[in-house]
């Protein structure tokens, strides 16, 4: 079996369920109980945050624990009353909250990166939250989010300087970023970053929002006053010493594996024959998307899933409803590109044995479906 999907999940690895499994079985305590080993679990809780905040440049109190991205991302929204702009290639999870909310996109260049002259233009003196995402989930392009930092700073003085009151917040969805980014919150200049383990060989169904001091947001659910009372209910201990165990290795192999994957992407390519390189130069080096001219890329899918060989077309969520990538579409590909989309996302369970194997059986399935094509 050769997995190539790790945008859309990565295995929890086996450090990080060591370090969760007591906290299913003997370390089980609600940490809002009174007696001593429930405060032991709630001090454990808050030092996992401390570690997970940290590589962020963050404190343990400035991180909202959630049930992953989607979560994170929808607790974001409720800051913005007025106007808001999102990035036209962000996941739905940021993408179908900001239009419910009346949302404006901002375009995308063929190279997949914001177009800051768009950004500019639809700033406008009601403009309350900018959504940008670290690192897109289907081209793993990662944006240049300390440059839409600054444009927003340049716009907060003029504002100023009217006397415009309009807070402007900057929002950035992190979530396939921590695997091979160092990220700092005060260097990218966010107000707002959503992060999800399940990317980073932690548990699914875990993630965080980090608020910058001063951002008011509303809460998500309503009950025990848990996260700053605006995500109650009764803390996943095991989920966030997991996500804690999982950011700490991320961190700790991040140059190892940026060399790795940069490594294998080469041999890949060099491997493959007939495709057209879709991804772009701005990309994460575990991120390859490529297009087969004249195949359906779906059907492909379907004939390497026969081989053992999993990849995708795009989004995971996308691909299960039979959408077509609103993303390859913002850059600028035809219908026919967009068709014969792969994405193929390097991660820990490949070796160069598997990524050379890889470009092998998908050459053979390429041209067994041309030749079947051709008649
Ligand atoms: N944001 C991005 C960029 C993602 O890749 C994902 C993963 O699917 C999500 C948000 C949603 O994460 P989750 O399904 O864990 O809530």
């Amino acid at each position: 079996m050769i997995y190539l999907d790790h945008a859309a999940a990565t295995p929890v690895d086996k450090k990080v369920f060591a370090a969760m499994a007591p906290y299913f079985t003997e370390e089980f305590y609600n940490p809002s109980a009174a007696y001593l080993p429930a405060k032991k679990i709630s001090a454990d809780y808050e030092a996992a945050k401390g570690v997970i905040a940290h590589t962020i440049g963050a404190k343990a109190h400035d991180l909202i624990v959630t049930a992953g991205a989607t979560e994170a991302n929808n607790l974001a929204f409720t800051a913005a009353h007025g106007e808001i702009l999102y990035l036209t290639t962000e996941h739905d999870s940021v993408r179908r909250v900001a239009e419910a909310k009346g949302g404006k996109a901002i375009k995308v260049l063929p190279s997949g990166l914001i177009d800051l002259e768009d950004l500019r233009r639809q700033i406008t003196d009601k403009t309350e939250l900018i959504s940008v995402s670290l690192v897109n989930n289907e081209l793993g392009v990662i944006q240049p989010l300390a440059e839409v930092a600054g444009i927003i700073r340049e716009i907060k003085l003029d504002r100023m300087r009217r006397g415009v009151k309009q807070q402007l917040l900057l929002h950035s969805d992190a979530s396939q970023a921590l695997n091979l980014l160092d990220v700092s919150v005060a260097r990218l200049g966010v107000d707002l970053m959503t992060l999800n383990a399940a990317k980073i060989y932690g548990p699914k169904g875990i993630g965080a929002l980090y608020v910058a001091h001063g951002v008011r947001l509303e809460p998500l659910t309503l009950g025990g006053g848990q996260e700053n009372g605006l995500r109650s209910g009764t803390e996943n201990v095991p989920g966030v010493i997991g996500f804690a165990e999982a950011v700490r290795l991320a961190k700790e192999h991040l140059n190892g594996n940026r060399k790795k994957y940069a490594k294998w992407k080469k041999i890949f390519l060099s491997e493959l024959s007939d495709y057209e390189l879709i991804d772009k130069k701005h990309a994460l080096d575990n991120f390859v998307v490529v297009s087969f001219d004249g195949i359906d890329a779906e059907r492909l899918v379907f004939l390497l899933e026969a081989e053992e060989v999993y990849v995708a077309t795009g989004a995971a969520c996308a691909a299960s409803k039979g959408v077509r990538s609103h993303v390859l579409k913002a850059i600028g590909l035809s219908e026919r590109q967009i068709a014969g989309s792969l994405r193929i996302t390097f991660g820990e369970t490949n070796d160069e044995i598997q990524v050379r194997e890889a470009a092998r059986i998908i050459n053979k399935a390429v041209r067994e479906e041309r030749a079947r094509i051709n008649g």
